[in-house]
């Protein structure tokens, strides 16, 4: 058996990198910067003020109460005509630049309107309320490096400073399931042997929550012409090929057979529960993976090797999943030769994360797979996880805080 650490090396290393292109912001969201972004000008681009208030001298506002005589208001948009003085005041907008000669704002609640002037109110000390030009960024600084992500923040940040990023562009996936016992998941009556296709559907929404765009080259039957030209129809249409089932061991063997005929591809038994058995390799020049067919196995190899791959094909540099340490709520078995994917419910008691099993272990067993809310990730050299212990995690729901019905009080 192959160390999952050294597969997982072996497939980021044969992946091609996509090509760069420049984005238009509002399809950027998810992609990787090809090319570092620096800051065109200052952010904020103008010194102006934080409130709605009264631009002045903090010379004349130091102590109160005091009058100040109005020179003229400023709405955000709009610019001073003149200069604050000694003396004087500006009424200001939020966001509004501040006038010459103005270094404070005192904000309008400590103020009171007076016929041509001003009263203030309240003590304001000189710099009150003023956000200076390049607070955020200055003109030239480095703002974000090759290889991130782009999520809504960062969208927004560039937003900001009117750049459509240079990114690599999203990766075009196509996905099959095999199996003469597989059918179309909307089938009503399933005859003898017969199961429904959920690894189509499972593939598909993981890829598109990852930004992917699907080829859904539907169900293939064990048959050797039709295998042949979808795997060939894939390879020529995507820049990765995804299919499940067809590469266990005593497998009718006419996946494995077309696979190495069309290309290159290999036939692993990775040291991991559930996804032990796993194809990789290339047809004509397009990596292919070849997932297991038991649906969980899908979900953990697509984890561990499927989206690590395309995530790098992207640029970007974060593939793998962000792990966390919790306490095992529970004593379950796993396999010492193995790196055994637990399917675990989490839960937070007093700041401090548990994890029980979400139910049936068996590879083939969905519905403790939607119940989980992550993986426990159990190295090699465990046979059990005892109540208590520390494990490993990688979460795919972060568990909740509180409810809507809590907030509501239903
Ligand atoms: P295989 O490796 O092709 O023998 O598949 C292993 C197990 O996964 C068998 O029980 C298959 O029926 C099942 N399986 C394969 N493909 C799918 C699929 N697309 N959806 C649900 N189960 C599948
Ligand atoms: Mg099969």
């Amino acid at each position: 058996m192959r160390p999952l650490a050294e597969a997982q090396r072996d497939v980021l290393d044969a992946m091609p990198l996509l090509p760069t292109a420049t984005m238009p912001l509002d399809q950027a969201l998810g992609l990787a910067l090809a090319r570092p972004v620096e800051a065109p000008h200052d952010v904020p681009p103008f010194t102006n003020s934080a409130m709605d208030g009264y631009a002045v001298q903090g010379a004349d506002v130091g102590s109160a109460p005091a009058t100040l005589r109005l020179l003229e208001d400023v709405p955000a948009g709009h610019v001073a005509q003149g200069a604050v003085t000694a003396g004087a005041a500006i009424k200001i907008m939020t966001g509004a630049p501040m006038p010459d000669g103005a270094d404070t704002v005192v904000k309008v609640e400590d103020t009171e309107p007076l016929p041509g002037a001003v009263r203030i109110l309240a003590a304001t000390a000189t710099g009150t309320a003023v956000r200076p030009a390049g607070g955020d960024l200055t003109a030239g600084s480095p703002v974000f490096g090759v290889g991130e992500r782009l999520t809504a923040r960062h969208v927004a940040v560039l937003a900001s400073l009117g750049i459509n990023p240079s990114v690599r562009r999203r990766p075009r996936v196509a996905v099959l399931s095999t199996g003469d016992e597989v059918l179309p998941p909307d089938t009503q009556t399933l005859g003898p042997g017969q199961i429904r296709d959920t690894n189509r559907p499972l593939l598909i929404g993981m890829l598109q929550r990852l930004g992917a765009v699907v080829v859904d080259l539907g169900i293939v039957g064990d048959d050797a012409e039709t295998l042949r030209n979808a795997l060939a129809s894939g390879a020529d249409q995507a820049d990765m090929v995804l299919t499940s089932g067809g590469v266990s061991k005593g497998e009718y063997d006419l996946v494995k057979a077309i696979l190495a005929e069309l290309g290159t591809v290999d036939f692993w038994q990775v040291a991991m529960q559930p996804a032990k058995p796993f194809a990789f390799g290339h047809i004509s020049g397009t990596p292919l993976l070849g997932l297991p067919g038991n649906p969980v196995s899908v979900m953990v190899a697509y984890e561990q090797f499927a989206r690590p791959a395309l995530l790098h094909m992207m640029g970007c540099d974060q593939v793998f999943r962000a792990q966390a340490a919790a306490i095992s709520a529970e004593r379950w078995r796993t396999h010492p030769a193995k790196v055994v994917f637990t399917r675990v419910i989490t839960e937070v008691r007093d700041d401090v994360t548990y994890v029980r099993t979400s139910g049936e272990q068996m590879s083939n067993v969905l519905s403790s797979l939607a119940r989980a809310t992550a993986f426990a990730v159990v190295p090699v050299g465990t046979g059990y996880v005892e109540e208590g212990d520390r494990v490993t995690i990688e979460l795919f729901r972060a568990p909740a805080t509180r409810t809507a019905s809590e907030v509501l009080g239903g």
